[in-house]
C-alpha cells in the first residue's frame, strides 16, 4: 500500500471520483470487546420495539399522533415544554459525553458503525473474501462467478436492510401495527409500503455502498467535532513522539522511532485516513488502528498503544483533565434542564381537558311555545388520560348556573377512558335568553375524575345581547 495523498482525502481521487475503500479485517482486544457492545446493541435495537411498559410499547415516538411513550413517560403533542427540555437534555449529555472520551459515540454505537461493521462488512466477507479478494472481484470483469457472488451479496444486504426497516419503524409507528402491515397485502396499505420500500432503499444504498461517505460529508455530529473537542478530550491518537522518525524517513544509524510504516493502520481504518497526521475530521475513534498497530508492536517486541486511546494534552506530556470550564458548563446547563423537566412533570395532569367551542355558528337560538327563547352553545371537550389507569371522566354544572336555568347536555357521560387514550367529545349548553345581559356570561364547570372533582374549567356562554 501507498503513502495517502497529502492533498486530498483518500476517497477522493485526482479527478475527484470516489475511491471504493477495501478496509481489512483486523483483530485484537478493542475489536473483541466492540463485537460485544454491538451484539447487545442490536439485541436491544431488535427487542426494545417488542417490550412493553404499563400496557404502551416501551420506546413509541409516533410522530403522526404526536404522541411519544419513552419508558414509561407518556407525552403528547401538547406537552411541547417537556419534549423541548428532552431534547435540550440529550443535545447537552451528547455535548458532555464528546468533550469527555470524544467520538465514543461513532465508533461504538452509532447505526451507521454497527450496522456496517458487525452485518454488512461481515457478509460481504463471508461472500466475497478479505479485502484484496474483494478489489480484485470489483476490478474484474463481469463472470458467472462475480455475477452470482454479487447477487449472493446484494441479496442478503436486502434482507438485513428489510428487516432493520421494520425494526426502525416500529418505533415510529408501533410493532403491532407494522405486524399487521407484514400480514397484509401491499395493496392495502400503498402508502405504509412505499414507505417501508423507500427506507429499506435508503438504508441498501447507506450500508451497502455509501458507508464511510456519510460520515465524512454528511453526518452532522460529524461536522460539529472540531468545536465540541478539545486538547483533554479522548480521541484515537498516535503517539508522535515515540513514533518518530518512522522507519525509512530516517538517515543510516539515526536514532529511529518505533514507527515501521507498515501501513497496517491505514489499511484498516474504515474512512481511509492516517492517524499518524493527527487526529482529523474524519476518525470516527472506530479503534481498528490501535488493534492494527498493537498487532505489529507485538510481532516487533515492541511495547503496544503506539496508537491509544489519550488526550493531545497527553501526548504533549501535560495530565488530561476530565473536568475543565466546558464539561462544568454542560454539566450545569444539564442540571438546570434537569430541575425544569422534573418540575414541568411534577405539574403534569393525569387527565388534560381542554374546552373548544365547535366551529360553525357560536350559538343557536330556539323559540319556545311562551315567547321565549332557549340558545343552545355548542363545545367540544377534549380528553387525554396520561395516566396509566382507566379513568372515568366528566363535565358538571356548579349548583349555581344549574340554578339559574343551565342546562349541560353530553352524549355520553361520564367517560370511560382507557390509559393513555385519548377522547374528544361534543357537549351542548342549554340556558333561558335572559340569563345574558350583554350576549356573554361566564361559567364554571367543574371536571370530576372518578367522581372526584379535578379541576374548574372556565368558559364564556354566547347569545345574542339583550
Ligand atoms: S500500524 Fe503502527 S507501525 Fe504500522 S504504520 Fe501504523 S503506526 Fe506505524
Ligand atoms: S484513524 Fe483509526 S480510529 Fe480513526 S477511523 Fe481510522 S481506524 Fe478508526
Amino acid at each position: 500500500m501507498e503513502e495517502l495523498p497529502q492533498d486530498r482525502l483518500a476517497t477522493i481521487d485526482a479527478r475527484g471520483k470516489r475511491v471504493y475503500l477495501y478496509p481489512a479485517v483486523v483483530h485484537g482486544v478493542w475489536k473483541s470487546r466492540k463485537k460485544i457492545v454491538h451484539a447487545i446493541l442490536l439485541l436491544v435495537f431488535l427487542l426494545l420495539p417488542w417490550i412493553y411498559v404499563n400496557g404502551r410499547q416501551a420506546l413509541l415516538l409516533d410522530v403522526s399522533e404526536r404522541s411519544f411513550s419513552i419508558f414509561g413517560l407518556f407525552l403528547r403533542g401538547h406537552d411541547a415544554p417537556l419534549l423541548f427540555f428532552l431534547l435540550i437534555g440529550f443535545a447537552l449529555s451528547i455535548a458532555f459525553v464528546t468533550a469527555i472520551w470524544g467520538r465514543v459515540w461513532c465508533g461504538w454505537a452509532c447505526p451507521q458503525t454497527v450496522f456496517i461493521e458487525s452485518i454488512f462488512r461481515r457478509l460481504e466477507t463471508w461472500i466475497e473474501g478479505n479485502s484484496r479478494t474483494r478489489k480484485a472481484l470489483d476490478e474484474a470483469p463481469w463472470s458467472f462467478e462475480k455475477i452470482m457472488k454479487k447477487t449472493l451479496k446484494w441479496g442478503a444486504f436486502l434482507a438485513v436492510s428489510l428487516l432493520i426497516t421494520h425494526s426502525f419503524l416500529a418505533y415510529f409507528v408501533g410493532s403491532h401495527k407494522i405486524l399487521q402491515m407484514i400480514l397484509r397485502a401491499p395493496s392495502e396499505n400503498w402508502a405504509s409500503f412505499l414507505v417501508i420500500l423507500f427506507t429499506t432503499g435508503i438504508i441498501l444504498l447507506d450500508f451497502g455502498w455509501f458507508r464511510e461517505q456519510f460520515c465524512v460529508i454528511m453526518c452532522p455530529y460529524g461536522r460539529f467535532q472540531s468545536v465540541l473537542l478539545d486538547d483533554d478530550s479522548i480521541v484515537v491518537g498516535y503517539d508522535v513522539k515515540r513514533g518518530e522518525p518512522r522507519r525509512g524517513e530516517v538517515a543510516a544509524g539515526a536514532k529511529q522511532g518505533d514507527c515501521v510504516n507498515c501501513l497496517r493502520c491505514v489499511q484498516v481504518c474504515p474512512t481511509g485516513i492516517d492517524i499518524r497526521r493527527g487526529v482529523q475530521l474524519e476518525c470516527i475513534a472506530c479503534t481498528a488502528c490501535i488493534d492494527a498497530c498493537d498487532e505489529v508492536m507485538s510481532t516487533i517486541k515492541k511495547p503496544k498503544g503506539l496508537i491509544r486511546y489519550t488526550s493531545e494534552n497527553s501526548l504533549r506530556g501535560l495530565a488530561t483533565r476530565w473536568m475543565r470550564g466546558r464539561t462544568y458548563v454542560y454539566l450545569s446547563l444539564l442540571s438546570v434542564v434537569g430541575i425544569v423537566f422534573i418540575g414541568l412533570l411534577s405539574q403534569q395532569q393525569s387527565v388534560e381537558i381542554s374546552i373548544l367551542r365547535a366551529k360553525e355558528a357560536p350559538y343557536q337560538t330556539l323559540p319556545q311555545a311562551d315567547g321565549s327563547r332557549i340558545i343552545v352553545n355548542h363545545l367540544i371537550a377534549d380528553f387525554s388520560n396520561q395516566s396509566s389507569d382507566n379513568n372515568f371522566m366528566d363535565l358538571r354544572l356548579t349548583d349555581l348556573d344549574k340554578a339559574a336555568g343551565i342546562e349541560l347536555v353530553m352524549p355520553i357521560h361520564p367517560l370511560a377512558m382507557a390509559p393513555h387514550e385519548q377522547h374528544r367529545t361534543d357537549f351542548f349548553l342549554r340556558f333561558p335568553s335572559s340569563d345574558l345581559k350583554f350576549g356573554t356570561r361566564k361559567i364554571e364547570l367543574d371536571v370530576f375524575r372518578n367522581n372526584q372533582i379535578l379541576t374548574k374549567e372556565e368558559l364564556s356562554l354566547v347569545g345574542p345581547s339583550q
